[in-house]
Parts: structure tokens; sequence; C-alpha cells
């Protein structure tokens, strides 16, 4: 009598320490009854709706829940099981922040189209330029030319002059030519002359090329600076929040679908349970830079996989954990006191 006492004494004691210690356990670690086995995303899909998406994004709701698709496929095309799905009444949301940063992106892709205009209109000079400089050369070329006749001919002068002199100054026929010789040196300096005023023409306009084109560059150059100073930096992912748990994720930033769905792919992951980034592979899709992932067929790596897997493997239990695991998931007629025991002692 006095055993049978004692052993249902012991056994009630258990049973109040242990309701009391589960009802503790619900309210100071709630977390602690999402492990496995029934971690969203692990063994269930984790569910997701869709929140207001801004309309002054550049996608609208049709295209933005279409780069949610695409980035729930990342995930499951790596992992080989639905770790998402699709589900208007869930009040897990993916939605949309319309502020500042957005705006800087606008900002941004203004500068880079003002960058395109500058060097397209670079190019259309530096055309010219090479034009006029082609041109400079030729005239220069028949200049150079047109002075070694003169200077040929004016010898040929000078010679029949120096002739001339020394002669009796009598021969009607050599007087003559020495005035044809004469004649032709005129219309030749005239000519001469003409040629020169082509030739400095032309390099004014070369000159003042040079000079529209170097303001031009310069232009440029301090344009593509800002921007560089500006928004040339690889971002880290901060265009979008994931709010834990499984509160929703809320996008600020995005220039197109592509990066849209690196930076929702990056947020479900941390939505899968993945807290910390990885550090060692610049290509994850958890690193903490968006920069080097391939935004075109962005894919996970092998540190992404193991950052999941080491998220949704079960753990090893600590004692108390593994008392809770026993009471939580053993059918109350199949309890045994000596496995409460020996876990107790433990
Ligand atoms: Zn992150």
């Amino acid at each position: 009598m006095l055993n049978f006492l004692k052993k249902y004494f012991f056994l009630a004691i258990i049973a109040i320490f242990g309701a009391i210690g589960i009802g503790m356990a619900f309210f100071v670690f709630p977390n602690l009854f999402n492990i496995s086995p029934n971690h969203p995303g692990c063994d269930t899909p984790i569910h997701w709706s869709l929140g207001k998406i801004d309309s002054r994004f550049p996608l609208d709701t049709k295209q933005f829940r279409q780069a949610a698709f695409e980035a729930e496929k990342i995930w499951e095309n790596a992992l080989g099981k639905d770790v998402f799905v699709f589900d208007p009444q869930s009040s897990f949301q993916i939605k949309t922040e319309f502020d500042q940063r957005q705006q800087m992106t606008y900002e941004a892709q203004d500068l880079e189209k003002n960058i395109g205009t500058y060097e397209k209109e670079s190019t259309l000079l530096e055309n010219d330029y090479q034009m006029f400089k082609n041109q400079y050369e030729k005239e220069m070329n028949q200049f150079n030319l047109l002075k070694k006749e003169f200077n040929q001919k004016l010898d040929e002068y000078n010679e029949a002059v120096a002739d001339w002199n020394s002669s009796d100054r009598t021969s009607t026929k050599e007087y003559e030519e020495l005035k044809d010789k004469e004649d032709a040196l005129k219309k030749l300096q005239k000519k001469l002359q003409i040629a020169s005023q082509t030739v400095n023409d032309t390099a004014d306009k070369l000159n003042n090329l040079a000079q529209k084109l170097n303001i031009k560059t310069a232009n440029v150059n301090k344009v593509i600076e800002t921007f560089k100073e500006k928004y040339g930096e690889a971002k880290p992912f901060v265009q979008g929040l994931y709010y834990p748990p499984l509160q929703g994720i809320t996008i600020f930033e995005f220039k197109e679908k592509e990066d849209l769905r690196l930076v929702l792919a990056h947020e479900m992951g941390h939505a899968l349970g993945i807290e910390e980034h990885i550090k060692d592979n610049p290509a994850s899709l958890m690193y903490y830079l968006m920069d080097q992932q391939d935004i075109e067929n962005p894919s996970l790596t092998q540190e992404d996989i193991a950052a999941y897997n080491s998220v949704c493997q079960p753990k090893t239990f600590s004692p108390i954990e593994k008392l809770k695991n026993y009471l939580i998931n053993t059918q109350w007629k199949e309890m045994k006191l000596s496995k409460i025991i020996d876990l107790l002692k433990n």
C-alpha cells in the first residue's frame, strides 16, 4: 500500500512538474517548438501571399508575382522539393514599400542614360575630328607640293634674271620669257596663299573640335565619377528585408525583374531559417553582397545548400529537449515511466 502510494505520488509530482515545464517552455521558448519535425520550409512549405505592390515600382503586381515564383524556384530546383507555396490566404506577405531608395535607383538610371548620351556625342565628335584631321593632312600635303614647285620656279626665275642682267639686254624673246616666268610665279604664289589659307582654316576647325572633345570628355568623366561614387559600389542585400518569424518580406528597391528575383530569393533564404550570411563564397545567394551571383541564371551554391541543410537538420538535443520531445511526441498510452525517469536522470 505504501509502495503503491509512493509510486503514484512520484508520478503525480512528475506530471505536475512536467505540465508546468511544458507550459513555461511554451511561453518562454516558443521557438523551441518550431524545431523539427515541424519547421516550416523544412518538412512543410512556407505559405506566402502578395501584399501591396506600389505602382511607382517598375513592375506591376503580376510581373512582381512572377519574379517571386522564379525566386521560389531557385530554392526548389536545388533542393528538389517544395519549400514555398503561393497561398492568397497566408499572412506571410511579400510586399513593397516605396521610399528614397527606389527614388535613388531612378536617379542612378537617369545618370546612366546621361552617360550613354555623352558617350554617343563624344563618339560623333571623335569621328568628325578624325575626318578633319585626314583633310588637314591632305591639304598640308598639297600645300607642301605647291611650295616646292614655287621654290623651284623662283630659283629658275632668279637664274633667268641673273642671265638677263649679265646679257646686253636686247633680246626681245628672252625678255618675253622672263616676263612669262614672272607671271607664272605670281600665279603660283596666289595658289600657295589660297592653299595656306585652306590649311589654316582646317587647322582652326580641328582645334575647335579638339577643345569641344576635351570639354565633353571631362564632362563624361565627371558624370561617371559621380555615378561610381553614388551607385557603383556592390550593394549589401538591403533592397529587401525579412521580418521574422515568418511575418513577411518587404522590398524597397530594384531595377528590373532580374535583381528583384535575386533579392527575393535572398530574403526567402532568411525566411527558411538561414540567419547568418555565408562568408566564404561571394557567389552564394546568402552572401551579404549582391555582386558576384549570376543574376541572369541564379542558382544555389554548395554553401547555400549546406546552410539550408544545417537549419533543417534535427539538432542534437539537450537532456531537457530530449525529455520535452519525448513528452510531446509520445502517445499518452505508450509513455513509459522508466523512460521518463531515465531522461530525468541525465
Ligand atoms: Zn541577408
